[in-house]
């Protein structure tokens, strides 16, 4: 299994469990049949709300000796209401009870988006706090609080684009170890890559089979199909595996960490195989050549009229 290297020689699995929209009556099993498989990284976060399920996954293996909490690398997230420095540690511990662990190993800003303490999704501008109200920079200051505090061992971001990582790495003591983000080959995101790449700032592919189970009300019309594209079936065919697998195999081929969610044990399995496919490098070249610029995930819930996160400067 890849890994990838951070400074304080910790190795992060690359290819990790992601967990949003795994329900809670499904989602233990999903992750303790995981980590039977080989996942030794499991993505996780507060708003996807099956935290406490998820730690009971874990803590049945644990329990049964699969692992020990030390071979597993457990992310998770910080949600946008808690953005204000005092508000970081609270909802980190909520999370490590439902987790069930005293620490844990990558705390990520879920979105540069700051909402009112108690807002899941904000329904109007009134839900928000503006960036002047609660800097990036402020919330940056409580995870390095939860860093010293030895709660989790790397800090770092998601959905970021450039401006806002630059934010915090002329501000920051401790520079952000990850960003996050929708990533796969119909967004290579290949700018942001080499910026990270540039700064020693790994990155994380997520949604990287197009996440066709998210909500309908985030799905638009005609919307190209990853699982589907000839290009990528054409080259599963070749290889004797699916769609899926290609999909994560390119992403491990570029360096970065790559989350596919199931709570299906076959899907699980022969996500977890992909790791074993090699990609030649015309396939690659094929796949990179896909010009699409598509978004699944596009961050329109923060792009409320009157309030200062419009969507035309979010992502550039
Ligand atoms: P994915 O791109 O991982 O797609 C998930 C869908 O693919 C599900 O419908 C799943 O169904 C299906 N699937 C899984 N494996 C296979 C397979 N081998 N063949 C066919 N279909 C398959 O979507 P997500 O958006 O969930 O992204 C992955 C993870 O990234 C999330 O779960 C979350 O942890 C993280 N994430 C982070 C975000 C952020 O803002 N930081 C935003 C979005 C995602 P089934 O479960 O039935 O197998």
């Amino acid at each position: 299994m890849k890994t990838l290297a951070y400074k304080n020689g910790d190795q992060m699995p690359a290819l990790g469990l992601g967990t949003w929209k795994s329900k809670p009556g499904e989602v233990e099993k999903a992750v303790y049949e995981a980590i039977k498989i080989g996942f030794r990284h499991i993505d996780c976060a507060p708003i996807y709300g099956n935290e406490s399920e998820v730690g009971e996954g874990i803590k049945k293996a644990i329990n049964e000796g699969i692992v020990s909490r030390e071979d597993l690398w457990i992310t998770s997230k910080l949600w946008n209401d808690s953005h204000r420095r005092e508000d970081v540690i609270p909802a980190l511990q909520n999370t490590l009870s439902d987790l069930q662990v005293d620490y844990l190993d990558l705390y990520l800003i879920h979105w540069p988006v700051a909402l009112k303490k108690g807002v899941g999704f904000p329904e109007s501008s009134e839900d928000f706090l503006s960036l002047d109200e609660v800097p990036i920079t402020e919330t940056w200051e409580g995870m390095q609080d939860a860093y010293r505090q030895g709660l989790v061992k790397h800090i770092g971001v998601s959905n970021f684009n450039i401006n806002k990582l630059n934010e915090i790495i002329n501000e920051c003591k401790v520079a952000p170890a990850i960003n996050q983000v929708e990533m796969h080959p119909f967004l290579p995101q290949n700018e942001l890559l080499n910026f990270c790449n540039s700064h020693d700032i790994h990155m994380t592919a997520y949604s990287p089979l197009g996440s066709g189970d998210r909500p309908e009300k985030m799905k638009k019309d005609n919307e190209p199909t990853l699982l589907e594209h000839e290009v990528i079936e054409s080259i599963a065919n070749t290889h004797g595996c699916s769609t899926a697998q290609v999909l994560i195999a390119w992403a491990l081929e570029r360096g970065t960490a790559v989350i596919p969610k199931s709570v299906n044990k076959e899907r699980i399995q022969q996500n977890f195989n992909a790791s074993e496919i090699k990609l030649k490098q015309d396939e690659i070249d094929t796949i990179n050549a896909l010009d699409y610029e598509y978004r699944f995930v596009d961050g329109e819930a923060w792009d409320l009229a009157g309030n200062s996160y419009e969507a035309s400067k979010f992502w550039d």
